[in-house]
């Protein structure tokens, strides 16, 4: 069962792309399996695959495959279809694996909550799978109740078990039994720009360190847009961007991302998701998706790096809400840019950079599409900046409370897990497994359905506000 779907999707995949394969990168090796056991074969979901570590199937040196698109995917699989892996080094975790790597889900490992479900902190090595390297993982656990589903599991699975680059989080393997849906990232030590920009967690940004996480945030989409397959991310936003122990920058969460258009096509149509205030005009008004609404979205989070502001913030002032709306007209006047440059960072920076850097975003922010620059050109323009340091400002030496982030961090993680309705989510997710641990073991099975399959994400997120209109049907993704 499990081949012949592995050999129904590759023959889709072939259909679609023949005589294509020699062009095809490394990393890509994509094959449909039977992920739910395809009915009979399977059992128990994860199947043969379940424990191990995908590897490379058919095609020696030299015959390696292009990425295979989300279409490609679901195209060629079914309801009781999903995806294997195959050859992107991704590992098969089973649950009591990944209980076992986070403590039992337990709260203390519990790092954040988004849209998909709760994360906890884990720890692997190679006594839970041989060849794993001994690391700190993070692990998302899909929430049944919440809001997406099985495909924004399957796009974050297609897409980032494929690309590799330093400025995306490194997908380190999944988990697909029964109807739970997990993954497992390389843990990011510093969690996301949001905490860091907005809720000054645990101090505040320094000036180079922001330029840092927009170069190195740009590079990863650029990454995206050059690949010789592109890939519109579509939800680049502050709380999206994972910083690593360095705080390097690297995107994170590819439930909404599209491939891009192809030959002659100059764009996608979708329906319009994103979250409010980072998603460009046109795109909203159309369901035009192009490589250009990501640019936008970049152009909103380096407003959000340069004032310390959010993109949209109903606390404020009426004309003050929508960052772009109110900061835009600023960016190219260096006075006016300097009153809305964030105030935590005391007049640290470079206000040549500081000048520069507005006026990437500004262009980043044109109502016209075609008026955008790439997302390489922004690379080029705001990577030089890096080395403007002259004319910062020396502060006091110590700019950080540092004694007591980490106490102001588990504050922080405490007001979190205080959200009523967060924890009613997480304990309804975590026992979700438990109930299935328990019944698979006493061959019952709580729930034959498959996992619901579209994403319904209005109200993903406390802050958030994520968004879904519909357009007719032949403009649907
Ligand atoms: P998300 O569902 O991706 O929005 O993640 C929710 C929260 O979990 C984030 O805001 C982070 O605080 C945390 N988180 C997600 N992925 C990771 C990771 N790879 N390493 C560390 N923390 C993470």
């Amino acid at each position: 069962m499990r081949s012949s779907s592995n050999s129904k999707a590759v023959a889709a995949a072939g259909r679609k792309k023949k005589g294509e394969a020699a062009a095809w990168p490394w990393w890509g090796f994509l094959l449909v399996g039977g992920c739910f056991g395809g009915g009979s074969g399977g059992g128990g979901g994860g199947g043969g695959a379940r424990g191990k570590k995908v590897r490379p199937r058919g095609g020696g040196v030299g015959q390696q495959l292009r990425r295979l698109s989300f279409t490609d995917l679901t195209g060629a699989s079914d309801q009781d279809l999903s995806v294997s892996l195959v050859g992107s080094n991704l590992h098969v975790f089973s649950v009591a694996e990944l209980r076992a790597a986070t403590r039992g889900f337990v709260s203390g490992n519990f790092l954040g909550e988004g849209g998909f479900g709760p994360v906890y902190k884990g720890f692997v090595d190679d006594g839970v799978k041989p060849g794993l390297k001994p690391q700190a993982i993070a692990v998302k656990l899909w929430d049944p109740e919440g809001a997406q589903g099985h495909k924004e599991w399957l796009a974050e699975v297609i897409f980032l078990g494929q690309l590799r680059h330093p400025n995306l989080v490194k997908l380190v393997g999944y988990c697909c039994e029964d109807e739970h849906r997990l993954l497992v990232y390389e843990y990011m030590e510093h969690r996301s720009l949001e905490n860091h920009l907005f809720k000054q967690i645990p101090a505040v940004l320094p000036w180079s360190t922001r330029l840092n996480i927009a170069v190195g945030a740009a590079k990863g989409l650029a990454f995206l847009h050059d690949a010789e397959k592109p890939v519109i991310y579509r939800d680049f936003k502050a709380s999206n961007i994972l910083l690593d122990s360095d705080y390097k920058a690297k995107l994170s969460d590819f439930g909404l991302a599209k491939d891009g258009p192809e030959g002659d096509d100059t764009h996608v149509s979708t329906r319009v998701m994103g979250t409010h205030g980072y998603a460009a005009p046109e795109y909203i008004m159309t369901g035009h998706l192009t490589a250009k609404s990501d640019v936008y979205s970049f152009g909103v989070v380096l407003l959000e790096i340069l004032t310390g502001r959010h993109a949209v913030d109903k606390t404020r002032p009426n004309r003050e809400q929508s960052l772009v709306e109110y900061a835009r007209p600023c960016l190219r006047d260096p006075l006016r840019l300097a009153r809305i440059m964030d105030p935590a960072m005391e007049g640290r920076y470079s206000p040549a950079a500081a000048r520069e850097a507005a006026a990437v975003a500004y262009r980043c922010l044109s109502g016209s599409a075609k008026n955008r620059p790439d997302m390489s050109a922004v690379v080029d323009a705001l990577e030089p900046l890096l080395a403007a340091t002259d004319d910062v400002p020396v502060g006091p030496v110590v700019l950080f409370a540092a004694p007591e982030a980490d106490a102001e961090e588990e504050k922080e993680k405490q007001r979190e897990k205080d959200g009523r309705q967060r924890q009613r989510q997480r304990q309804r997710a975590t026992r979700k497994v438990d109930e299935q641990q328990h019944h698979r073991h006493g061959r019952r099975r709580l729930r034959t359905s498959p996992p619901k399959e579209s994403p319904r994400k209005l109200g993903a997120c406390r802050n958030e506000e994520f968004w879904v209109w519909h357009l007719p049907a032949d403009h649907k993704a």
